[in-house]
């Protein structure tokens, strides 16, 4: 017997909303995805800046994307997906280092072998796991400081954490911490050569296929339509309004930070809702420079110093060469509580901080290499996965009848990505076809 044609709404059209609606639309089902912003991609959007095509935040890719090389492949893509061998700095207290290689790690002055090896060992270690069920109820700085020893913790990751995290550093997962390690740790060519990946065009390529590909199914994205509330009667989904309109529907699947599901769902239990405002984000602003030229050879430069603010930098055309000649672009990121009195600063302002560090990353550096400068928000840009967060996580089918959410707190204990968006956006959408 063939399934009955339901009338599915997809919330939110950033990568996770876009595979939930193909896989809605290949299942034979009538779909329309509402995006509150004026066009598709959520955090991976690009935007012009100053007549390139970029993505509002830094975005690569590494050798374990599985589900997104399935994504690329699936749209006819793969060839766009390109390697680069990238380079890796550590500016830590005034002085840039080289990093991540074996070589470099040795000849970093300000750890003693024992720490050094200390760390090839964690790192070594981190690879290995496959089940990270065991490290979710660790604590990450105890799991780190027990791996590296106390110097060890303070040279390498204390100040990346306090600015990334502040008041949360002291909370937070090993098996969170440990993914991320595994995933930049297996993203090499070799034992010495890093290799990250991006996509040619950016990640616009792989967004502007999958919105090809659900129009192609007959399947239908509104633009700068926000939906106020998702409507129900008797414990069911009826419908979602958006403005003083509202659509039937037999189910919605959210893929919006799941912060404001509780705002737009209220016929949502009331414990249910609580345990999403459990759940805590940090957010980010990001700040991107177009400069002359580059500020270093690194596509990735950490920096521990008591004077500087951010905990990198990102020069993406080191990974991504396809800008234009005697055009490097630069992504700096403040992440910061919405509490930190710098969230209250003007883009303007934080712009000038990072371009006011550049000169001590480079001496060389001078203002009149910035040829364009531009600042983006998100705030819901990395969830908080504190130990036991597993269990935190209320399930993706919730207690009102045909509503079903996930966010990128859904990739836990993986990192944040594209390729995750896509691996939850199909679990997502395989919960909602399971009726
Ligand atoms: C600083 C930064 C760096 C990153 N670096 C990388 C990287 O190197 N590699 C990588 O792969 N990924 C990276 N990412 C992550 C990647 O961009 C995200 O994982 C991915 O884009 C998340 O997509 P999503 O669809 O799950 O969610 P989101 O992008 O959060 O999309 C949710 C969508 O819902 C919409 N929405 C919200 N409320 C409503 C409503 N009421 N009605 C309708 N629509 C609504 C929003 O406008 C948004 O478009 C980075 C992200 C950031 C912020």
């Amino acid at each position: 017997m063939t399934e009955k044609k339901r009338q599915f709404a997809v919330i939110g059209s950033g990568p996770m909303g876009l595979m939930a609606a193909i896989d809605l639309l290949r299942a034979g089902h009538d779909v329309a995805v509402y995006e509150r912003d004026d066009r598709i991609g959520g955090m991976s959007a690009s935007f012009d800046f100053d007549g390139l095509q970029i993505e509002r935040y830094y975005h690569f890719v590494c050798k374990t994307d599985h589900p997104l090389f399935a994504l690329l492949a699936d749209l006819g893509l793969s060839d766009k997906l390109k390697w680069t061998d990238t380079k890796m700095g550590y500016y830590y207290e005034g002085k840039l280092y080289k990093w991540g290689t074996p070589f470099a790690l040795l000849a970093f002055p300000k750890l003693g072998l024992v720490s050094k090896f200390r760390y090839a060992l964690q790192v070594m270690y981190a690879k290995s796991i496959t089940d990270w069920s065991k490290l979710d109820g660790v604590n990450a700085v105890q799991w780190l400081q027990g791996w590296l020893g106390q110097k060890g913790w303070d040279v390498l990751w204390e100040r990346t954490f306090r600015l990334k995290f502040f008041e949360y550093t002291d909370q937070l997962s090993a098996s969170w911490i440990g993914t991320r390690i595994k995933r930049i740790a297996l993203s090499r060519r070799s034992l010495l050569q890093e290799s990250l990946g991006y996509i040619e065009g950016g990640s616009a390529t792989v967004l502007d296929a999958m919105q090809a590909r659900i129009t192609q199914l007959g399947g239908r994205i509104h633009l700068s339509r926000g939906v106020g509330e998702v409507v129900s009667e008797a414990g069911k989904v009826t419908g979602v309004r958006c403005g003083d309109q509202v659509h039937a529907v037999d189910a919605v699947l959210s893929t919006a930070p799941i912060q404001y599901v509780p705002g737009f769902v209220p016929g949502l239990p009331k414990d249910f809702a609580e345990s999403i405002g459990r759940i805590h984000n940090i957010p980010v602003a990001c700040v991107i420079l177009k400069l002359r030229h580059a500020v270093s050879e690194n596509f990735w430069m950490n920096i521990s110093d008591p004077g500087i603010a951010i905990p990198g930098v990102i020069e993406y055309s080191n990974l991504n060469p396809g800008t234009r000649e005697g055009e490097h672009v630069l992504y700096a990121p403040f992440y910061m509580p919405k509490t930190h009195p710098k969230w209250s600063q003007s883009n303007e302002s934080l712009i000038d901080e990072v371009i006011g560090y550049l000169g001590r990353l480079n001496p060389a550096f001078r203002p009149d290499w910035v040829l364009a400068r531009h600042c983006h928000r998100y705030e819901f840009a990395q969830t908080i996965c504190p130990p036991g967060f597993q269990a935190m996580l209320p399930p993706m089918r919730t207690p009102l009848a045909g509503f079903f959410m996930a966010d990128t707190a859904y990739y836990y204990p993986e990192d944040r990505s594209i390729c995750e968006s896509v691996a939850v956006g199909r679990r997502l959408a395989a919960e909602a076809l399971a009726g």
